[in-house]
Parts: structure tokens; sequence; C-alpha cells
């Protein structure tokens, strides 16, 4: 990332694409061009969490249904910041033409379907392990009761919910690509040619209220489907020749519409009501069958059931034993007042004793009590789309002088007869089947289905006829050949599935038109780039060091592909990378690599090289972690391969470089900042003046204080445990002086160079070892007060960058021999 933070003035001229907002739409598309070489910029509103201060940029006016305030967020990150998370796809009958309701979508949902079963569930479940999950426990296969007009839908979300902000605040984007935080885009500033819309650049208000253009090839309108709309209106009608932008507002109204009384109790964790499982939940909605919906030309709502909050507890257990113990504890103070009050609360509670102890008998013989009599069934409407469920400007204006956007919208009679018939055949079905008997809310449907649930959608909708839509199949406005829409905008109808996978899916899709339209390929790309680096293993070194590390290398290298036995997501700084299972490595991969990098914990080593044995590794440099280096048996599995290094990062620690010539160290003392073989490598650079590595010559005392002598005369005492907030590095140089890693009153410290919040080199009296930017990105967000020990393991993340670009380039490597050398000392 070349620049996240608020202040425009580093903002380029020109960029390739600018997207407008940063929720999951506008950062899938952005998270989608990693990799193409496109110059990106992502605008948003809001700052890194949401504040009151912004709050009156998105007021909205409301007709008919209400939007609720809180259904949208201007923060980094957007809606995902407080949404729930729930994901489902939309059904085969929101896409199919529906006489008299609506012409369907102009793209297959096999096609929406792929980019979300590629790619979109690691945006929004990432840590779904590839949905390698119990899926009976979410209620995939759920068992009810045989209803033969009714179908279950699941929808199921992970716990805590996906959070677009905190995932790739710091991490998301290459380094071509800045993201500007409260930047309120205003309008586009366009010009015409010809028939054609061309938009020269985005009108962004910062904090301040200052104006700036924002300039690119291509823009991305991804600001949520209210304000996507305001923006079009509110910049001379951009792409609304046909009075479309605005129009088929539509939204999922919720409300309670009855209750079940089920004949038979059931248990809290049966298939229909919400279920928990490890960090996933689940539940099921019921809604029409399609060949039913089709016959009746309903509309395709859903209901769920809900268990209230009193059923399945025992709150008058609760209380009773909060009052028992309120006694207990009013005598045990000496307080029988005090006492003699919790008691009388006590007893009065005790009222329904004899009820719950049964119940605790009952839950003895069989652990499944809990039983749950009554649930709510709770509504969620598929609006159709309609030309006057709009979105308008108002007269009234916000500070930056934009106008206020106006929501026209309510629960049609169609839907409304949609929803009646869809209750009546729960209620039939139910008491056909002696599930249990429904009773109706009081009141008007209307009324009681009345709640925004916050999925706001259409407004820009697409089609084919730029009449009656905004964009066409590819996103882009009808009018323009460098304006795109991503987000719930662009839905020609609504279905009953919460929208963000779907939204997810659209702008997977969106980033591959964009790359396509403008001759760049990502994944060829990154193949052209270097030297191919598998990766085994998928643990936090992997994740936290070694992706980070090796995508920093490009163009110079690029991970081939990362191999560990469980299916996951990895995320690097620029990319995510779907983990394989090892069985999928194969001999092309193999053959087109130029190093292989094995992290894996070391008993699990042997398997991992024996795969390798099949195949010609001649070509390959593996390299493996320190302690591997331990697993004697394996060291045969080392011949097959050209060259073999260990990854001892300590040894190319940036700063080593300032300990040469008169400040060349005769003693260093390693207070808890490393393990022992870290130390010794850090000691054996130290030593190793004429670039060749010393040997340890000995290695005494206790397992945490030892003494260690190399040769050349080099001494040091490493002691343990390492304790990187607490520990201490000490240095004698040749000169005489003492050189520490902390401010110690009489010696001199390696002090760290720090530029805006990052760290740009390292100083010694007035010696300076600088970082790349690539290397200073890797080490992260740096303080004055860190130091080379409290951040050593961002350093030695650096340090791992620095080895790997010296084996690529054929000159670095700590060597198996001198790693062993290391772990064969008696300590
Ligand atoms: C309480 C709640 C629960 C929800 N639960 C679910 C759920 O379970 N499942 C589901 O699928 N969906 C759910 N949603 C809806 C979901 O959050 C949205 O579908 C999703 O966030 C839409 O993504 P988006 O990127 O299109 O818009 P947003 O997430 O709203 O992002 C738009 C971004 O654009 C920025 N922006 C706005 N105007 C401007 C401007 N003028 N200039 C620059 N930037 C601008 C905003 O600050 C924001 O960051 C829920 C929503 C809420 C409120």
């Amino acid at each position: 990332m070349k620049f996240a933070g608020t202040d425009l003035a580093h903002l380029d001229t020109d960029y390739d694409v600018c997207i407008v907002g940063s929720g999951p739409a506008g950062f899938t598309t952005a998270l989608e061009l990693k990799g193409s070489g496109l110059s990106v910029c992502i605008l948003e509103s809001g700052t890194e969490t949401p504040t009151s201060a912004i709050d009156d940029l998105k007021f909205v006016e409301s007709e008919g249904l209400r939007i609720r305030e809180d259904s949208r967020e201007r923060a980094l990150g957007g809606t995902s910041l407080t949404w729930s998370g729930f994901v489902a796809p939309l059904d085969a009958i929101d896409f199919e033409p529906r006489r008299g309701i609506h012409d369907g979508w102009p793209v297959s949902r096999s096609e929406i379907q792929s980019n979300i079963d590629n790619l979109g569930y690691r945006y929004i479940m990432p840590s779904a392990d590839a949905f390698e999950y119990d899926r009976e426990a979410v209620g995939e296969n759920c068992r009810i009761p045989t209803l033969p007009s009714l179908d279950p839908k699941v929808f199921r979300t992970q716990t805590p919910p996906f959070r677009y902000g905190r995932t790739f605040r710091h991490t998301f984007l290459p380094e071509n690509f800045d993201l500007f935080l409260g930047a309120t885009v205003v309008k586009f500033a366009w010009h015409r040619e010809m028939t054609r819309e061309v938009v020269d650049a985005a009108v962004v208000a910062d904090a301040s209220g200052r104006f700036h253009e924002v300039r690119a090839r291509t823009f991305v309108l991804a600001a949520s489907a209210i304000e996507s709309v305001r923006i079009l209106l509110n910049s001379d009608n951009l792409g609304n020749a046909h009075d479309q932008v605005g129009r088929y507002f539509m939204n999922h109204p919720k409300g309670n519409v009855g209750s079940v009384i089920f004949s038979n109790a059931l248990t809290p964790s049966h298939e229909l009501f919400e279920r928990k499982y490890q960090n996933f939940s689940g539940y099921v909605g019921l809604r029409l069958k399609e060949g039913l919906q089709r016959e009746q030309g309903d509309l395709n709502s859903y209901i769920r059931l809900e268990i209230t909050r009193d059923e399945g507890n025992f709150p008058k257990a609760k209380e009773l034993s909060k009052a028992f113990r309120s006694t207990l504890k009013a005598i045990g103070r000496g307080d029988f007042r005090g006492a003699g009050l919790s008691g009388i609360s006590m007893i009065r509670r005790a009222d329904g004793l004899g009820q719950i102890i049964v119940r605790a008998v009952k839950r003895m013989r069989n652990s499944n009590i809990r039983l749950v009599k009554t649930a709510r069934l709770r509504c969620f409407v598929e609006m159709e789309p309609i030309p006057d469920h709009r979105i308008t400007l108002t007269d009234r204006r916000d500070r930056f002088g934009v106008p206020l956007p106006k929501v026209s919208h309510t629960v049609s009679e169609h839907a409304l007869r949609s929803v009646e018939r869809l209750i009546s055949k729960i209620e039939k079905e139910f008491a056909q089947t002696n599930f249990g008997k429904v009773y109706r809310a009081q009141g008007a449907l209307a009324d009681l289905l009345s709640a925004d649930a916050s999925h706001h959608l259409g407004g820009a909708r697409m089609g084919e006829d730029p009449t009656s839509s905004v964009v066409d199949p590819s996103l882009r406005v009808h009018s323009s050949d460098n304006l795109y829409i991503a987000g719930g905008a662009v839905f020609p109808t609504g279905g009953n599935a919460n929208p963000t996978l779907t939204i997810v899916g659209l702008s997977i899709r969106l980033a591959k038109v964009i790359k396509d339209r403008m001759g760049h390929r990502a994944e060829t790309a990154a193949q052209s780039h270097g030297a191919g680096i598998i990766i085994v293993g998928a643990g936090r070194r992997v994740s936290e060091d070694i992706v980070p590390a090796v995508e920093c290398l490009a163009p110079r290298a690029h991970i081939k592909g990362i191999y560990a036995t469980k299916r996951k997501t990895v995320f690097g700084p620029t990319a995510a990378h779907e983990v394989i299972p090892l069985s999928g490595l194969s001999e092309k991969e193999i053959a087109s690599s130029r190093l292989v990098y094995v992290a894996v914990p070391p008993e699990k080593l042997q398997s991992v090289l024996e795969k390798f044995l099949n195949y010609n590794c001649k070509h390959l440099t593996l390299v493996v972690e320190t302690p591997a280096v331990d697993a004697k048996a394996v060291r045969g599995a080392y011949d097959q391969f050209g060259r073999v290094v260990v990854a001892e990062d300590s040894a190319y620690l940036p700063w080593l470089d300032l300990l040469t010539g008169q400040r060349r160290v005769v003693r260093a003392d390693f207070d808890r900042s490393g393990y022992r073989y870290h130390a010794v490598a850090m000691a054996r650079a130290l030593a190793g003046d004429s670039g060749q590595r010393p040997r340890l010559v000995s290695a005494r005392g206790k397992r945490n204080d030892i003494e260690v002598r190399f040769d050349g005369g080099l001494a040091g005492r490493i002691r343990g445990p390492r304790d990187y907030d607490n520990g201490r590095i000490l240095f004698q140089t040749v000169s005489g002086r003492t050189v520490s890693s902390h401010p110690v009153a009489g010696h001199t410290q390696i002090r760290s160079l720090i530029s805006g919040n990052l760290c740009v080199g390292f100083e010694l009296e007035g010696e300076v070892v600088h970082l790349s930017e690539p290397e200073s990105r890797l080490l992260g967000r740096f303080g004055n007060g860190d130091t080379i020990v409290s951040r050593m393991l961002d350093i030695k993340r650096v340090a791992l960058y620095r080895l790997l670009e010296g084996i690529l380039t054929g000159n670095a490597g700590y060597t198996l021999a001198e790693a062993v050398e290391d772990a064969s000392q008696r300590w």
C-alpha cells in the first residue's frame, strides 16, 4: 500500500481505477484487482471507526417503510462493521423472468455462484476452513416434518461475523494501491463525447471541507445502494438519460407474523431453530416450493421459527439460585437484615420450585429436557421491483452541499398476498402433520412487516435494456465506458437471501471485467513474475512471516502454491491464497518452481520430504526451519534437493550491519532476547566480519544461562527464557564501547529511524542502515518507544525477506551444516 490515511495531499494525479466505498462491494473489487499491475485508489468517507461527526452525512428521509438510522455504516469496511454475517445464495427462481413480477437477471445464477464458490466465501467466512464443518450441525441436512408445500433454506454465519475493515486494514493492498479515509465523494465530474458520458474525476471533500479531484481511467461506485444513487443524481444526472437512476428500490421488510405452539415440545437443538456449531451458526427458513410460487405467481418470502427469550430457559431457577446466593452472602457478612430480605425474595421465587424439581429430575433422565413449547414466526419479505419505489434527492443538504436522499417504498399488495399464502400453508401443514398450531399475530400484515432489514437493493438495476436499467450485465453504466457500480444497487430482484454473499460474488466478477477491459490479467502477470516458491505448511509462521516476505519479493518471486493438510485461506498483504492438500502437489508445479519452503513441525518433516522423493528436485532449493534440523531421520531426504538452506533469519537482522569495523563485537549478552539458536545465529553473524561465519567452539552452563565462545574470540552469554517485552542485548565492541538495544546511561543505543509511522532504518553513532520501502512495510507501524528487541519478531520478518532475497540471487543462506553444528552443541 502506498498510502493509507486521511491526508488527501498524498493523492496521485492519476489512477487506473478509483473505487468509491470500502464496504464488502468496494473492498472485494479492490482485493480482486491485486497483482493486476493497475494503480488503484479507494475513497472512503468514514474513518477506521464510525464517528457521530459524520453521521449527518448519511441522514435519509423515508416515505412508507422507514430506513433505520443504523442500517448503514460510514467507516472503513462499511456496514460489515455491524452486520450479522448471515449468508445464503439467491434461489433459482430469483433469476427467472416472472410474468407480471419481474424480468429476472441478465446473468445466470451459475455464473454468480461460480464466483462465490471459487473465491466469495474467503471474503465472507474466511475461517470456515473451506466449509469443512459439520453441515448437519448448522442445518444443511435438516430433518424437519414433511411439509409438502414448503422448502427449507439454510442461512449461516460465523462468530464473530467477518469484518472487512478489521481484516484488511493493514494488509490488504499491494504496493500500487492508495486508501483514503475521511474522503467523501460528493459527485463525479464528467463530460460528453458524442453520446457517451466520460467520467473524468471523483470530486472529494476531505474532513475539513476542502474539495479535491481524483482522476482515474475507470471508476467503481460502491457506496451502498442509497449513497451510490445519491452520488449519481448529484452528478448532473450522470447515467440517468432514461430516468432510471434511483428506481426499483427493494428491501426485505421483516416482522413477527404469529407464533406456533408445538404439539410435542421440541429440544432447542431442533433443526428448525438457530443452532450453533463451533464458531458457526445457522438457521432454517421455510419458503413456498418454487413450483408453487410459479403456479400462484407468489414472491419468494420466508419464515423462520425463533425461540423467544424465556423459552428453553429456567428463569425462575436462575432467579432462585441468585436469591439463595445473596442470602448466603448476607449471612456471611453478618448482615441479618439483608439476609432476611434475600430470604423473602428467595421464598417468593420458590413458588415454581416443584416445577423446577420435576424438570431437574427429568433433565437427569434426559439431557435434552430444556424443551421448547412455542416459537415465534418471523417473516422476511421479498419485495418485487417496482419503478415507483425509489431514491430521490430532497431540498435539504448535508454540510458539503450534497442534497439528502429520500427513500419511498412500501410492501405491495402482491407481496402481502404471497406472505399470506405462505403463512396459510405453514398453518395448514403444521396442523396436518400434528407438528403444531399456528396463532396469527394481531394487526394488519402490512403493519407487522414494516421493519427495515438493512438489505438495501436496487436503484441502479442491472439489465440489457438502457430504458429500464442503469448498468449493463458487466455492471457498467449503460451510457458510460468508464463507470461501474458494485453492490446491492444493481440487483434486478431481491429474493429473500441476505444480500452480501451475492454482492461479493458480483464484485469478484466485476474485478475480472475491469482487468480484462484494461488489458491486465492478474494471474498470468503473477505467474510470469520471477521465481516460483512452493510453501508447505499453513501455520502462523507461514501466514505472518513467510507469505508477507515472499509477496514483498514480487516481481522477483511469487507464491506458486501453499500446501498443507487442512484447506483454509491464508491472507497475505497483497493476495489471498487457497491452501491445497499436499496430495495435490504435481510434478508440473515442482518442475516450474525454484524454491520449496517447508515450515512444518519437525515430526512432520519426514513425511513432507518423502512426497518429493518421486520427483526430480535437483533444481530446487529447500528451505527448512531451524528446529527441523534436529530431525535426524530426515537427513537423507535432504540429498534429493540441489541445495538446502536453513531459514535462520536472526543471522540477517538489518541492524547487525552496524556492528562492524571499529564497532566489531567482542562480547554479546543476550538477556531474554532470543531462543538459544537465534542468539547463536546473531552472534555468528557478528563474529563473521570477513563474511565467513565462525564456528561455535563451546557452549557451557545451565539451560537458561549459557556462556558461548566462537572461533576468532567472540564470547557471549545467552539468558532465557525469551521475553521480548523486557529483554535486552548488550554488545562490547573492539574499541571498548558498550552498545545496547535500550536506552542505558553511558551506552550507545541502536536507534530506529522513524518516518511517519514507519521505520525506515537503524542508526548507531551516525551510521545508518536503510530499509527499502517493502522492508518498512513488512515491519509495520513503528513507534518511537519500539526497540530492536521489543520488535524482534517483526524485524525478523524483514530478515527473512533479506534471507530469501539472498537465496534467490545465490548468495545467502544459513547452511544445514551450520545449523546442525549449532543444534548438536551440548547446552
Ligand atoms: C445490523 C445489520 C445487519 C446486517 N446483517 C446482514 C447479514 O446477516 N447478512 C448480509 O448479507 N447482510 C447483512 N447486512 C447488510 C450488509 O451489511 C450489506 O449488504 C453490505 O454491507 C453491503 O455492502 P456494500 O459494500 O455495498 O455497502 P456498505 O457496506 O454500506 O459500504 C459502503 C461504503 O461506502 C462508504 N461511502 C458511502 N458514501 C460515500 C461517499 N459519498 N464517499 C465515499 N465513501 C462513501 C461508506 O462509508 C461505506 O464504507 C446487515 C446490515 C446491518 C445494518
